[in-house]
């Protein structure tokens, strides 16, 4: 079963991804690739493309609502990291749920993870 995560894609275009700048790669090797951000004050960068009133992230690939992924998953920042799916881990995520209404997607439900756990 596929991640619903993968079938949606709304909170990487309705929010200011905003995380300091030691995640980026001017500071980690590892981290979110700093061309990929711009500044947003003395200490905080934003991924490009979210800083603005209609955002999308400018690492999300593909349809919001049908297939995405994030381009750069394994060095997305701590907010992308912190965002809980509605329902994952037994919560609700007010996030999750205003990010997918905003698309005009229903609310996930318990009912949409199965016992087994997913990898995304
Ligand atoms: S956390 Fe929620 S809003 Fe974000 S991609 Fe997953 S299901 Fe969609
Ligand atoms: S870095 Fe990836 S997970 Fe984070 S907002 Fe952008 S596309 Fe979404």
């Amino acid at each position: 079963m596929q991640h619903p995560c993968q079938r949606c894609g709304a909170c990487c275009a309705r929010f200011r991804v905003a995380f300091h700048w030691s995640e980026t790669t001017d500071f980690d090797p590892s981290g979110m690739p700093v061309e990929l951000t711009e500044p947003l004050d003395a200490h905080r960068v934003s991924m490009r493309g979210t800083n603005c009133r209609t955002p999308r992230c400018i690492g999300l690939l593909g349809t919001i609502g049908a297939e995405v992924s994030c381009g750069h998953y394994l060095q997305r920042p701590s907010p992308c990291r912190d965002l809980a799916a509605a329902w994952e881990h037994g919560e609700p995520s007010p996030q999750c749920e205003r990010a997918r209404a905003a698309y005009g997607l229903a609310p996930l439900t318990p009912a949409d993870w199965p016992a087994v756990h997913m990898e995304r």
